[in-house]
């Protein structure tokens, strides 16, 4: 069997791609593993992101990190872990097709997937920026447009209303599903205007640039600026609960302080945690995570 690997980072994205630059600067021998599926590569311009005044596109920013890990001689190899076992040694065995990694510790950064509305071409939609998914992203983007939120529970509720900050112009679309809000929040929508369209929708269109244009099955036609699709998120926590790693409801990895996992020596970092899904948030994640690893080999 190979040596082990110091650590084995799982996912390159934002969290991942961080965690592999400061594990590489602490002279840590690592593999980094990606099925280059990132969330991040969908942003068409982040203008909350700190010391990108002008903004940054989801594209360049995975090229400056890659980049960056390449500077210290870490490429990540294109693949897909399939399997993680935790060895009785403490070490961990990955697979991944036919490759096999052996590492003392392993960093999980593999992210969540949103939950695609049922319109045509939904990840060309949120290239060019019609359909959007995350609103303490850009809702800044939208002040006094008309927006519509895609969701037919709580959650589109509760994303509506805090989209009211930025704009009056707030409609929820269920999309010809029965709307199951709770009494106070459908109470909630009605107080904050909030229209609610339960129609089907037929046709997507875009015109002018930026409108976006929605054709009930009734023929009537609904403009908007901008849509935000509210069906959640499948995270992407499969590998650390196969080895019994506590989780949220929503599939969010628990982690401590160190952002080690209830698994020792499983650690994870970014939208896979339970956390805010930000890149400032998964960067942050990996540079605490990326340390204690380094501390804990160290020891
Ligand atoms: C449309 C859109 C706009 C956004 N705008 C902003 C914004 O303006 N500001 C902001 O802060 N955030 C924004 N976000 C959120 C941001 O993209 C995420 O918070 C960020 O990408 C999380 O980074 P991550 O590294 O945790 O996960 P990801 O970037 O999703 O990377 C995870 C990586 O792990 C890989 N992976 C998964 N499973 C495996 C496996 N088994 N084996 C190998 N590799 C695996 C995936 O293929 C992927 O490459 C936006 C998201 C979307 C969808």
């Amino acid at each position: 069997m190979n040596a082990p690997y110091d650590c084995l980072v799982i996912g390159g994205g934002p969290a991942g791609l961080t965690a592999a630059i400061y594990l590489a600067r602490f002279r840590r021998r690592l593999a980094l593993i990606d099925a280059e599926e990132s969330r991040a590569r969908m942003i068409p311009l982040s203008h909350n992101f700190p010391a990108w005044p002008e903004g940054i596109s989801g594209v360049e920013l995975l090229s400056r990190l890659k980049q960056h890990a390449q500077r210290y001689g870490v490429t990540a190899i294109p693949m897909t872990v399939e399997h993680l076992a935790a060895n009785t040694d403490g070490h961990f065995t990955a697979r991944a097709r036919d490759l096999e990694i052996h590492a003392k510790t392993v960093l999980l950064a593999t992210g969540t997937v949103d939950i695609e509305p049922p319109l045509p071409n939904p990840q060309g939609a949120t290239r060019d920026g019609y359909l959007r998914y995350c609103p303490v992203c850009d809702a800044y983007e939208v002040i006094d447009r008309r927006v519509a939120v895609i969701g037919w529970n709580d959650r589109a509720v509760r994303e509506a209303l805090f989209l009211r900050t930025f704009t009056a112009a707030l409609t929820l679309l269920t999309l010809g599903h029965e709307p199951g809000f709770s009494d106070p929040n459908r109470e909630n929508a009605a107080r904050a205007g909030i229209a609610i369209v339960a129609e089907p929708i037929h046709r997507i269109g875009f015109e002018q640039a930026q409108v976006t244009s929605l054709y009930g099955a009734n023929g009537k036609i609904y403009r908007f600026d901008a849509i935000y699709a509210a069906l959640g998120c499948r995270n992407r926590c499969d590998l650390a609960v196969a080895l019994g790693a506590e989780h949220d409801a929503e599939g969010g990895l628990k982690v401590n302080a160190h952002m080690q996992t209830t698994v020792p020596g499983l650690y994870a970092a970014g939208d896979v945690v339970s956390a805010l899904n930000q890149i400032s948030v998964a960067t942050g994640q990996a540079a605490i995570a990326a340390t204690a690893i380094h501390n804990r080999l160290r020891d």
